[in-house]
């Protein structure tokens, strides 16, 4: 079904029936997909296969690969998406405040609320943003990437930085 919606068979699908030319066990037409229909809605003709056979070809095809670079640019990304969790985490190098950070982030997601794509835009994991919204502090790392993207000077939101510069 292509709506993702499970037709239900009207009850006449469930008296008629038809033997499949794959398995070659006759089955109601319910258990057959429709090939086509009447003008009042009602099926006129089913196919040939029955759903339990189009269900076990659809599971035995085999998967459309990713290509190559495809495949090594997601596995690049899970990894820089790790590192940077992990130094949020871990990292004690310069810690700035969060709020300006947490701020920052509420005024870009607020025309959308999609955190999801927020992070895509950020190429960081929204997990990221999740962490920056319960935590103090935040990496001056992270900080930069985070105005980096969004297009905001790091400098602004945190003067004091330019002053120790
Ligand atoms: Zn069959």
């Amino acid at each position: 079904m292509p709506s993702g919606v499970p037709r239900i068979p009207r009850p006449e699908e469930w008296i008629l029936k038809k033997i499949c030319t794959r398995c070659g066990e006759e089955k109601p037409w319910a258990k057959f997909s429709p090939g086509s229909y009447w003008d009042d809605g009602s099926v006129r003709r089913v196919q040939s296969y029955c759903q339990d056979c189009h269900a076990e070809i659809n599971r035995n095809r085999p998967k459309k690969p990713i290509a190559p670079e495809r495949l090594a640019y997601l596995v690049d990304y899970k990894r820089q998406q790790r590192a940077a969790l992990r130094a949020e985490r871990t990292s004690d190098g310069k810690r700035l405040p969060s709020a300006p950070i947490r701020e920052l982030l509420n005024r870009a997601v607020k025309d959308t609320e999609d955190w999801v794509l927020l992070g895509e835009q950020c190429r960081m994991s929204e997990r990221i943003f999740r962490r920056v919204m319960v935590q103090e502090n935040v990496t001056l790392r992270l900080a930069d990437a985070i105005c980096t993207r969004l297009g905001v000077r790091v400098y602004d939101l945190y003067p004091e930085l330019e002053e120790a510069a």
